[in-house]
């Protein structure tokens, strides 16, 4: 299928779907609040109605697929979902990003069904910063998600660190030498002022140059590997072989190659993780759009979109969180964990 592309000539590429809206961890950068505004359970899309908008997306180029959440492992039957999108040929790649807490429950089941990849967000090796992160204690479910996934047959996982300054900052060589040693790659994301992360301070995100530069002090010069697609890892070789990636949303927006789409639990759809609004596609798929009235929906809606949220945000010179909880509880979309991240 030949690629659809936007107001800046950028394709539709890349579909996130996230399959709840609830979590099982509370991270400090995502989840902060001590309650929350939930998705009505009757608005949540069946695996069948999101299929149908997935078909959509699919005529219009989409051939890779990321299921997210919220935490993704908390939908009733994923290995269900994962094998009907497995059936559609359209559909080059299946991803899951997961917290990976159930992960040893389901890493089985989910890669007999077709799930291609995995990344598991680990922000730390230490379980009292796990601890103090997320609220739970489970650092020692994660890793042995992690080790079941590898057991399942996902070898090439990915391990994804979002760094705080003063929290976890101090932990990327040993990150990098942890995913090492599970044959994994780990990507160091800077903290994003994004959905709920009401917390979120300029001074507290550890920019791309300074986790190179410690790195660099750790392991001896690191050296960029030429990119030749529009993912937004940079990745980064060190001496000894190693790779890691580092993804710089706020230092380095990476908006100008951005070809994903994010469509919530309850059908919304999103063009920009920043973006204030997006198209109810529960509505009119429920309402009976047809097939064709909603490809010309999600068609123009690419064609006129002029999103890039995060180089929007790096020219605001006194740059505050985007949305205040009042704001979030009234319109929980908004949130990292509704959108998928
Ligand atoms: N619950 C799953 C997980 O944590 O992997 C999937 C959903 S979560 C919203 C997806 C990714 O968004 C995670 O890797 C998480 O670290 C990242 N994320 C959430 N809030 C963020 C923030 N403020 N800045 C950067 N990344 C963030
Ligand atoms: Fe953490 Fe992911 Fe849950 Fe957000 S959705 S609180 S990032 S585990
Ligand atoms: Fe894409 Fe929006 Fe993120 Fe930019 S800020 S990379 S346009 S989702």
């Amino acid at each position: 299928m030949s690629a659809l592309p936007d107001r800046f000539g950028r394709p539709l590429r890349n579909l996130r779907l996230s399959v709840t809206d609830r979590c099982n961890l509370r991270c400090q950068y995502c989840m902060p609040e001590e309650d929350y505004v939930w998705l009505p359970k009757a608005d949540v899309l069946t695996f069948e109605e999101t299929l149908q908008l997935v078909d959509v997306f699919c005529a219009l180029g989409v051939d890779k697929v990321r299921l997210t959440g919220g935490e993704p492992l908390l939908r009733q039957e994923l290995p269900v979902f994962v094998r009907m999108l497995a059936d559609r040929p359209a559909i080059r790649e299946i991803a899951l990003t997961s917290n990976g807490v159930l992960l040893a429950e389901h890493a089985a089941a989910l890669r007999a069904a077709g799930l291609q990849r995995i990344t598991v967000s680990l922000d730390t090796l230490d379980r009292g910063t796990f601890q103090m992160l997320s609220r739970r204690d489970d650092l020692a479910r994660v890793l042995a998600g992690i080790d079941a996934a590898r057991a399942a047959g996902f070898t090439d996982l990915k391990l994804d660190t979002v760094v705080i300054d003063g929290i976890n900052d101090a932990e990327l060589p040993a990150l990098v030498d942890f995913a090492r040693g599970k044959g994994a790659e780990v990507r160091f994301i800077e903290y994003m002022d994004v959905g709920g992360a009401t917390h979120w301070r300029m001074d507290r995100v550890v920019s791309r140059e300074r986790m190179l530069q410690q790195l660099t002090a750790a392991f001896g010069p690191i050296r960029a590997i030429p990119r030749n697609d529009s993912a937004p890892a940079e990745r980064f070789t060190l001496p000894d072989g190693t790779t890691f990636g580092v993804i710089a949303s706020v230092t380095a927006p990476f908006c100008a190659t951005c070809d994903r789409a994010r469509l919530t639990a309850d059908g919304m759809w999103f063009t920009c993780l920043y973006a204030k609004a997006g198209t109810d596609l529960r509505a009119a798929l429920r309402g009976g759009a047809s097939v064709a009235e909603l490809t010309q929906l999600v068609a123009t809606t690419w064609a006129a979109r002029s999103d890039r949220g995060a180089e929007q945000r790096a020219a605001m010179p006194d740059r505050t969180p985007l949305a205040a909880r009042d704001a979030l509880r009234a319109s929980p979309h908004l949130e990292m964990h509704t959108r998928g991240g």
